[in-house]
């Protein structure tokens, strides 16, 4: 018999006033109706989280993310296919995220990249790198061409990503969410005026690398995330995550720069306004 899973404390109220999560699922964290979707929002608000950007991975994760920015101010939404299922970015759904990306509730095209780690893992289940290549650059173009962020999910592509973006349109904001990748890619990309994501692995004891990207990357090209459900921060690792939790990824980043922990959320803010245009 699995126990349930307790569900974490979050951050005290006004704690950490100003934060913003720039790339949740709120449906795959477990909101996926209006009132679940305000709660969570409440939650989050709670804890100091005043904006989220909800991220859609698949066509119908897409709708439910558009229509959570629809239901609630304090969201707003990316949509793409994510690189595991880009075998799914068929015609009728190239014309649907077209639709859906021109809405003005939507503020990035993603998440959009390369995976290899599935393709390693679960090959069957899993696009091939030609097909996640060419959906990749499908929704680079789609980026470009819409005005809006791109978004971009890495796991263990860093060569491909680098490369694929070097010889495409350039979108006015390219944001390495979920930030996992060496320094010397950290650097490559700051150099290149990308924006990195760092979520709840940057507060992991071994991932100290990624607490030196952190302190590497200049005001205006660093954002925080969840990537709720996944990536729990410490010392919640293991419980479910949500919006509410991002507090102690700020912390984290906040001391590998050096900084105050409100200098970081109002970065981060300005930041987060700036690329997804709110
Ligand atoms: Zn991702
Ligand atoms: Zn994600």
């Amino acid at each position: 018999m699995s126990k349930k899973k307790p569900r974490p404390t979050p951050v005290p109220a006004g704690s950490i006033p100003g934060l913003v999560d720039a790339h949740t699922h709120l449906a795959s964290a477990g909101a996926k109706t209006k009132p679940d979707v305000d709660a969570m929002v409440d939650r989050a608000l709670a804890a100091g989280v005043e904006r989220i950007c909800t991220v859609g991975d698949g066509l119908e994760e897409a709708e439910s993310a558009l229509k959570a920015a629809h239901d609630n101010d304090r969201v707003v939404a990316a949509c793409a296919i994510h690189p595991t299922r880009a075998a799914e970015l068929d015609q009728a759904a190239r014309t649907r995220l077209t639709e859906m990306v021109a809405d003005p509730r939507c503020v990035a095209v993603g998440e959009t990249g390369i995976d290899t780690y599935w393709l390693a893992h679960d090959a069957d289940g899993t696009a091939s790198l030609q097909v996640q290549e060419e959906a990749f650059r499908w929704h680079i173009e789609l980026a470009a061409a819409s005005g809006k962020a791109l978004m971009i999910h890495n796991r263990e592509g860093d060569a491909e990503v680098l490369r694929i973006l070097a010889d495409s349109p350039r979108p006015p904001h390219v944001i390495l969410h979920c930030f996992s990748s060496p320094l010397e890619v950290a650097r490559e990309a700051l150099e290149r005026g990308y924006v990195l994501s760092f979520a709840g692995n940057v507060t992991f004891k071994r991932n100290e690398y990624l607490r030196e990207a952190a302190a590497l990357a200049p005001a205006g090209q660093y954002l925080i995330e969840t990537d709720a459900p996944y990536m729990t921060p410490e010392p919640f690792r293991g419980a479910r995550n949500e919006p509410a939790l991002i507090g102690h990824t700020a912390k984290v980043v906040a001391d590998a720069r050096g900084v105050d922990v409100t200098v970081v959320a109002s970065e981060v803010r300005e930041t987060f306004s700036q690329v997804y245009g709110v």
